[in-house]
């Protein structure tokens, strides 16, 4: 199983990290030790004094395939949750001045939170609501209408390169209101009305 993520997939998160909004999807990936399951605690690693989390639409790749179509994209996914895309942004910004890749930032161990999945057909995709509380008070509030680049455009792009297979994960990228975490935090995110994570920060 490989974790493709999407970066500035939304414009107003792009601007608030002084990053240009991309014409071509922005690619990296996790490993998937990096996976840590609903119901588990968050450790901020050592390395790291400015961890942020990330809330995104998460898609379960359900069907394999390569150079698949925008047209057709939509049958190869069939699941949605929500995830974190935990990231030690001060790591991050070292690697980005030296034009380094992420991945130490990015794919650390538990950094990327899952809920559970949930049939796509539950949901309007193309009006979903998802959002995160820390500590009980509202931080981040995406739509997925405001994706630069559509679930379908994500994987027809992908699949140029990674053929995808089933139990594949896809972070679709973050809207704006990124923000530090500190221990005892608590993180709940709610797909719609649904509460999918609940966890603490140590
Ligand atoms: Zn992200």
């Amino acid at each position: 199983m490989k974790i493709i993520c999407i970066g500035r997939n939304y414009a107003e998160h792009a601007r608030e990290l002084g990053n240009e909004i991309p014409e071509n999807p922005v690619i990296f990936m996790k490993p998937d030790t990096a996976v840590l399951k609903r119901g588990s605690d968050f450790y901020i690693p050592e390395f790291s004094n400015d961890v942020h989390y990330e809330l995104e639409i998460v898609l379960k790749i359900s069907k394999g395939g390569k150079y698949i179509q925008e047209a057709s994209a939509s049958s190869y996914f069939d699941e949605i949750g929500l995830g974190i895309d935990f990231t030690a942004r001060d790591l991050q910004s070292q690697l980005k001045t030296k034009g380094l890749p992420w991945e130490l930032a990015k794919g650390f161990d538990g950094s990327a939170v899952i809920s559970d999945f949930y049939s796509k057909g539950d949901f309007d995709m193309k009006n979903l609501n998802f959002s995160l509380l820390k500590n009980k008070e509202e931080v981040q509030d995406g739509n997925s209408s405001l994706m630069i680049f559509s679930p379908e455009k994500i994987i027809a792009f992908v699949s140029q390169y990674f053929t995808l297979k089933v139990g594949d994960l896809i972070f679709t990228g973050t809207p704006k209101g990124v923000g530090k975490v500190s221990e005892n935090d608590i993180l709940e995110a709610y797909l719609e009305e649904k509460k999918v994570l609940d966890f603490r920060i140590q």
